[in-house]
């Protein structure tokens, strides 16, 4: 199990507070990696530090609003002090259309909002952990992991939710170029497309007995994600088994994609 074992690795988490981004942030703890877990809810992220703590692991937990480069900067620094080396970089943080409003009814506040946390501070907190890396690379310690949580609306029509599925689209092709772009670094950068999964996000949707009856039936799994299904692909991509692994958009959906 040597290869999984990240023992003298850190990562950075953005929405490591809850959802999928905790359920990450448990595994790579698991696995001894030191995490730096982001978000804005200041009791969220007391108690994921507290429940990470818990398990032993090496946590710093701040307060984020990724959306701002500042402080996207700011924390960055702060967790680098903290670990002296930041070697992943999960960008999870991120916002769901809700699928109330019609695309003839989307305002633009609606649509730029969208932007802003699923797209545009990706590029702020990828930029500043990748800048970190060519740095290192450039000083003789190459390597790195640049990792997106994307989704499964990248690929289908999501009705309602049109500018979610395009910010999760766009979010896939920034992360190839940086996959091709970084390479020479040993700088990995993949991405992660959950299909529909249980979590705070998805509460209200899950909440709706139709969609319930509606989708189920297409997984070929019978049932929606757990966030704990992503913590195995958390800590492969943090691995030294995942070196040669790059510029992919890994689908974790039960099948439903090929069904
Ligand atoms: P969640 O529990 O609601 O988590 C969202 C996380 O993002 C929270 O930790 C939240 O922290 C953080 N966040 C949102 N806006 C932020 C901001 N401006 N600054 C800092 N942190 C911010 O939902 P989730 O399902 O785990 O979502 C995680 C990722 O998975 C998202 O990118 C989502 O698009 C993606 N995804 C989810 C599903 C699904 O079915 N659940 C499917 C495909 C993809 P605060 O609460 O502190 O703001």
């Amino acid at each position: 199990m040597s290869i999984f074992d990240l023992n003298g690795k850190a990562a950075v988490i953005t929405g490591g507070n809850g959802g999928i981004g905790l359920a990450m942030a448990k595994a790579l703890v698991d696995a001894h990696c030191a995490v730096s877990i982001w978000g804005r809810n200041a009791d969220k992220l007391q108690a994921a530090a507290k429940e990470l703590g818990a398990r032993g692991g090496n946590v710093h937990a701040v307060s984020c609003d990724v959306t701002d480069p500042h402080e996207v900067q700011r924390s960055f620094t702060a967790a680098v002090d903290r670990f002296g080396r930041i070697d992943g970089c999960f960008v999870n943080a991120g916002t769901g259309g809700g699928g109330r409003r019609s695309f003839l009814e989307r305002t633009p506040e609606e649509w730029r909002r969208m932007f802003d946390v699923n797209l545009d501070a990706a590029f702020h907190v990828l930029q500043t952990a990748a800048r970190h890396m060519v740095a290192n690379a450039e000083a003789g310690r190459p390597g790195g992991r640049l990792v997106a949580t994307s989704s499964i609306g990248a690929l289908f029509g999501v009705a309602r939710n049109e500018h979610y599925g395009a910010s999760k689209a766009a979010l896939n092709a920034l992360i190839r170029a940086l996959a091709v772009e970084l390479a020479r670094h040993g700088i990995t950068a993949n991405a992660i497309l959950p299909g529909y999964s249980e979590t705070e996000m998805t509460a209200g949707l899950f909440a709706n007995e139709k969609f319930r009856d509606a989708v189920i039936p297409r997984i070929p799994m019978r049932r929606f994600g757990r966030v704990e299904d992503f913590g195995g692909i958390a800590v492969y991509l943090m691995s030294d088994a995942s070196a040669y692994h790059t510029a992919d958009c890994i689908v974790i959906d039960g099948g439903y994609s090929a069904y």
